[in-house]
């Protein structure tokens, strides 16, 4: 058996830093500005870990890693990030309209920001206790690139700095802002800048589309023993929805202007004899839900008509998730009703067991491959 303390490994390293923090905690009340601080920690390595492993929390960084495996590609990684710094926004907006308090910290909560930096590369985890820590030269450098000159230097206050070698993970057509620094003996360091209040008030804005169980015409609903930021990966990553999506027989996803999965992307699903259809997506909240207009393909016989199908992922208390499919059509005559009705029951009495079987057996296997790599 190898030793796991000496076996390098390859993967993601993140770091998610407090900035405002020293400021904050010298300035301030030390009472109010430790539990707003402590709580704002806690919902970042919430909303990092799973599918990212915690490693510690450094003042006011949280840092944390996976294996090469745990996403399909860097835009999970991508979107991991996204939605803790959206958590974070909305804490933060919550926080200053809920506090009555008039003292120095509670004032100061407004000037807390969140940043992110990521490295791709090699590591030993040296496991301690129960406990994980990380060495290694590329754990060094993403630690060096908290102090950077990305905002100094005129770019966003928000942001993710994702290095080169993280870079090449992403999807090709992601627009980054090309950033540079200099690290005395790692040398020259490129990367690229991603503005996330942007992306922020841009998912702010986009319209919500959302089949809700008042609307749907059909609605299944599975429990997995899995956090919601796995489950998720199972319904939009081709290679992982393929291993239990039933009659399933290919899945090409096509990304948005943008280069992302989201709005204006596009999935296209093969079915085998059942035919094609195309997934447009018009909603795109990880790792809450995604809408997306489903139009069946002129191949092969259609089982669902065209329709809206909202995917909704709802965490439980014993850090499950339940998934709701929902569905729907678009023609709301009688005629078309009553002839889904058919298949409604059918899919609503055969799915559950079929999807959470296979889906099990999925998310199973995989994070059995996931400890016996570790
Ligand atoms: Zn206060």
């Amino acid at each position: 058996m190898t030793n796991p303390d000496t076996a390098p490994q390859e993967g993601y390293l993140l770091l998610a830093d407090i900035s405002g923090y020293t400021e904050f905690l010298t300035g301030t009340e030390l009472e109010h500005s430790h539990a707003i601080i402590r709580e704002l920690t806690r919902l970042i390595r919430e909303r990092l870990t799973p599918p990212m492993r915690f490693v510690k929390l450094e003042g006011d960084a949280v840092f944390c890693y996976a294996g090469s495996d745990a996403f399909r590609d860097g835009e999970r990684f991508v979107e991991l990030i996204e939605s803790c710094y959206f958590g974070f926004a909305d804490r933060l907006l919550d926080m200053e309209r809920g506090t009555t308090c008039s003292c120095d910290a509670c004032a100061a909560i407004p000037s807390l920001g969140l940043k992110f930096v990521a490295h791709y590369g090699s590591f030993i985890v040296e496991c301690d206790d129960g406990s994980e820590d990380l060495a290694g030269p590329d754990v060094i450098l993403v630690h060096r690139l908290l102090k950077n000159r990305i905002t100094e230097g005129g770019g966003p206050a928000a942001y993710a700095f994702f290095t080169e070698a993280c870079r090449q993970r992403l999807p090709e057509d992601f627009e980054l802002a090309d950033h540079r620094e200099t690290y005395g003996s790692f040398g020259e360091v490129a990367g690229g800048v991603y503005d996330l209040n942007a992306a922020l008030q841009q998912m702010r804005e986009n319209r919500r589309e959302y089949v809700g169980p008042a609307d749907a015409d059909l609605e299944v609903n599975i429990r997995m023993q899995f956090p919601a930021e796995i489950v998720w990966q199972y319904f939009v990553d081709p290679d992982k929805r393929l291993r239990w999506q039933p009659f399933q027989t290919g899945v090409e996803n096509r990304p948005n202007t943008g280069g992302r999965m989201g709005v204006g992307a596009a999935s296209h699903c093969a079915h085998g004899d059942a035919g094609d259809a195309l997934r447009e997506y018009l909603d795109w909240r990880p790792f809450t839900y995604f809408t997306n207009r489903f139009t069946p393909l002129p191949n092969g016989p259609e089982i669902m008509p065209l329709s809206t199908e909202t995917v909704e992922f709802t965490s439980q208390e014993d850090g499950g998730t339940s998934v709701s499919w929902r569905i729907r059509l678009e023609d709301r005559g009688e005629k078309a009703l009553s002839r889904f009705e058919v298949v409604r029951q059918q899919l609503e009495s055969n799915l559950p067991t079929l999807w959470e079987a296979a889906l099990s057996k999925a998310l199973d296997d995989d994070g059995r491959r996931r400890s016996r790599a570790r």
